[in-house]
């Protein structure tokens, strides 16, 4: 017998729904389900107290107001920052979590539940890159050696994702779904007993999927163009992944969909591979071992080599091949 058990919150600015499902010897019973399903979940605030540039009391809003001095950090907010400084040197700094204060100035400065205008009392250096960021992983302090402010809106949500997905296997949780607002975690089978099902959006079209995926075990993150944009204006607006060589929004891809074991590392390499473009993006991708589809806002569809073999693939009859 199956049965389901869904929760939702709202945390790190999106809408967190945990799906579990119990088949037969895999069923936990309610008051454990219950209990993990909200273990699991409060990582996303955990992560979002230690990561959000957002809030002021943040670890990581605290790193702003001590300048040059070495600030103790969370494991969490270590292994972060560490990760983000890993995919910016491979990246050539097209990945760069030092986005915090150029993203401020353009407009996205709101924290999402107050509304609250967040605007750090720093002179913004343009200069300032990820190799000002200066990691001691014997002390596990964080030394910020220019002013500037750390953005990780392109690793926390994956860390909360995995965070979430290693509590409830832990647990013993088999069949499970991790949504954090198109950012997802599909572990084992859906309540039919089969692998998970899903959708591409299509990147100029909201109501029509691109193409549909069968996953099982797996993270497939999206950074999209249409996700954040800055409000007012429509045609010329900025949308919230910046290009930090051109201080300008990325414009040579509309969406990046990345499939990992790691939702962390999905949620990064995404966004790295939307700065980087199609080509560059692609050999990101296929170097680090991961899978994904890059679509180009002329809808050009470029996919990894594994994209086809691995993945039952639904949906456009054409360029599978590419
Ligand atoms: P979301 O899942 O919230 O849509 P993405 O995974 O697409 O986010 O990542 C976009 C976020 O990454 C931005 O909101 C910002 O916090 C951060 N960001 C923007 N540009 C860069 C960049 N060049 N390098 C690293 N992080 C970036
Ligand atoms: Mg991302």
């Amino acid at each position: 017998m199956t049965d389901a058990y869904v929760r939702t919150i709202a945390s790190m600015g999106t809408v967190v729904t945990i799906h579990v499902v119990g088949h037969g010897a895999n069923r936990v019973d309610e008051t454990g389900r219950k209990r993990g399903v909200d273990a699991a979940l409060a990582w996303f605030d955990e992560v979002e107290r230690s990561c959000s540039r957002f809030d002021p009391r943040s670890e990581v809003s605290q790193l702003s107001t001590r300048i040059g001095a070495r600030v103790p950090v969370s494991d969490l907010l270590f292994e972060a920052v560490r990760f983000a400084l890993a995919v910016a040197e491979e990246s050539g700094g097209a990945f760069d979590p030092t986005v915090g204060l150029l993203l401020e100035t353009r407009g996205f400065n709101r924290e999402y539940r107050s509304g609250a205008v967040v605007r750090t009392a720093l002179e913004p250096d343009d200069d300032a890159t990820y190799r000002d960021v200066h990691l001691d992983a014997d002390e596990r302090t964080i030394m910020l050696a220019r002013p500037l402010v750390l953005d990780l809106g392109a690793v926390a949500k994956g860390l909360a994702i995995d965070m979430a997905a290693r509590e409830l296997r832990g647990r013993s949780f088999a069949d499970f779904a991790i949504d954090a607002g198109g950012d997802l975690y599909l572990a084992g089978r859906n309540a039919d007993g089969k692998p998970w099902s899903v959708g591409v959006r299509h990147p100029r079209d909201h109501q029509t999927l691109f193409e549909t995926l069968r996953v099982s075990n797996v993270a497939v993150c999206t950074s999209g163009d249409y996700e954040r944009r800055t409000p007012g204006d429509d045609g010329g607006a900025e949308h919230h992944i910046m290009d930090p060589r051109t201080r300008v929004s990325a414009s040579t891809a509309a969406s990046v969909t990345v499939l990992a074991s790691s939702a962390m590392v999905a949620d990064a390499l995404g966004t790295a591979a939307f700065v980087l473009g199609p080509e560059r993006g692609l050999e990101l991708l296929e170097r680090d071992g991961v899978d994904g589809v890059i679509i180009t806002p002329a809808l050009e569809r470029f996919a990894t080599r594994g994209m086809r073999a691995e993945y039952l693939v639904e949906g456009r009859s054409s360029g599978f091949d590419s």
